[in-house]
């Protein structure tokens, strides 16, 4: 088959200034319809702002899920960026880099783990998570006889959308069709230490859980939870795998969720913020007594671990431990928690977080989240709705008083004019 692309017609489309109708239509033409976004055409960022192609202006209140903590195009990480990439982007892991080499010991630092295993995306670095502690259930530390390992993990739980991972979502559309499914694993209730204990059985090598659900509307457990499932995972000689992937780098006031209880997993999941908003950097965490099953050829990955993601991480990790992001995310989030509950709507059933991670829970009257996202939208303030009913705040850590303000009282406005 002859393409119908030529160089003339790649160079005239990639010259070509598209409006944001023509880009919603061409999209809808080409693009697999794996998402509904809401109607706005961005192109460019500068901090907790974004601009639209005719120029107008929108406080992000989303930040790609975490993934945009440190703002748009934060200057240090764009100029690392684009020093790297005039300079080495790729060579894959069959060489070495001292950019990894930098990488994977100031992550080490940070988290406390002496190892480390640089992966792109969060699902990766999950599914890797995965296979390590299987490899460590067949190990002589735990003696599980070979492909009998089970993993425990919460219903509601948000990993990625793998084959495996979605083999365990509790989310019937991420699932269905989608079989035949991974084996190996069981739900059991988020936040119920009784059901960890009673699930847990002499096949069991590890405990998956997010120290607070992002995805299932910001539901964050009751106090002491995570000490509880610390304690039992310890005492059962099970693997306790914290998925810090949105959770992690001073979203919720700490740099890592966990720390909320003092709480150390003995396996963490790094990914979203950690790419400091400029491309998918994700890594796993974890001793040299569990990380040590895998050799090498066991696992690995084109992209990971190289010299731009990791120049790009390193900027991004020094960022997040100078910018004192865990105290504004706890002062501002605080603040916006409290401006938020001064809103009087009786559509609101519940405003709930932790920092700069905040879900706003609509009524089943309200006619859902969606209408509320794309009213603010007009507004200027960006969100995106939560499965149905939960709005979600988590702007960028570098977000001002002065900004919030500017978001709350859009806020209130859509609240008035929608309730
Ligand atoms: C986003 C997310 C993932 C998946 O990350 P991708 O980069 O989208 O693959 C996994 N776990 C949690 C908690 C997440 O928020």
């Amino acid at each position: 088959m002859k393409p119908k692309l030529t160089a003339e017609r790649a160079r005239k489309i990639r010259e070509m200034k598209m409006t944001a109708e023509e880009t919603i239509a061409i999209t809808k033409k080409y693009c697999a319809n794996n998402y509904s976004p809401i109607p706005v055409t961005l192109e460019r960022g500068e901090g907790v702002w974004l601009w639209d192609v005719e120029g107008k202006k929108y406080l992000d209140m989303m930040s790609c899920y975490s993934a945009v903590s440190l703002g748009h195009c934060d200057p240090e990480v764009v100029k690392t960026a684009i020093n790297q990439v005039k300079k080495l982007a790729n060579v894959s892991r069959a060489y070495y880099t001292s950019s990894m080499a930098k990488f994977i010991w100031m992550l080490s630092e940070l988290c406390g783990k002496e190892k480390i295993l640089p992966m792109n995306t969060g699902a990766e670095a999950v599914e890797t998570a995965l296979k390590i502690a299987r490899k460590w259930a067949y190990s002589d530390k735990k003696g599980i006889l070979n492909n009998c390992a089970e993993l425990i993990v919460c219903s509601n739980n948000f990993h990625g959308r793998t084959i495996t991972i979605v083999s365990f979502s509790s989310e019937f559309q991420y699932k269905n069709h989608f079989g035949p499914h991974t084996p190996g694993f069981r739900a059991i209730p988020f936040n119920s230490p009784e059901d960890l204990e009673d699930h847990i059985n002499t096949n069991t090598a590890a405990f998956l859980v997010e120290p607070i659900q992002g995805e299932a509307g910001i539901v964050i457990p009751n106090n002491g939870y995570l000490q509880t499932v610390r304690e039992i995972c310890t005492r059962k000689n099970i693997l306790l795998i914290a998925d810090e992937i949105q959770t992690g780098f001073s979203r919720t006031g700490k740099l890592f969720a966990c720390e909320r209880e003092e709480v150390v997993p003995d396996i963490y999941i790094f990914g979203k913020a950690l790419g400091g908003g400029v491309m998918p950097v994700s890594a796993v965490a974890a001793n040299a007594d569990i990380m040590d099953v895998i050799k090498p050829g066991d696992h690995g990955s084109t992209f990971g671990g190289g010299a731009l993601a990791s120049e790009v991480a390193c900027a991004s990790i020094e960022r997040f431990v100078s910018g004192k992001y865990s105290e504004k995310a706890v002062e501002l989030g605080d603040y916006l928690m409290a401006e938020l509950k001064k809103i009087q709507s009786p559509r609101i059933k519940e405003i709930r977080g932790v920092g700069l991670f905040i879900g706003l829970e609509l009524t089943r009257e309200s006619g859902g989240a969606r209408r509320y996202c794309e009213a603010l939208a007009k507004e200027g303030v960006l969100s995106k709705e939560t499965h149905d009913y939960v709005i979600r705040f988590a702007p960028p850590l570098i977000i001002t008083k002065e900004e919030l303000n500017w978001a709350l009282a859009r806020i209130k406005k859509v609240f008035a004019e929608l309730s």
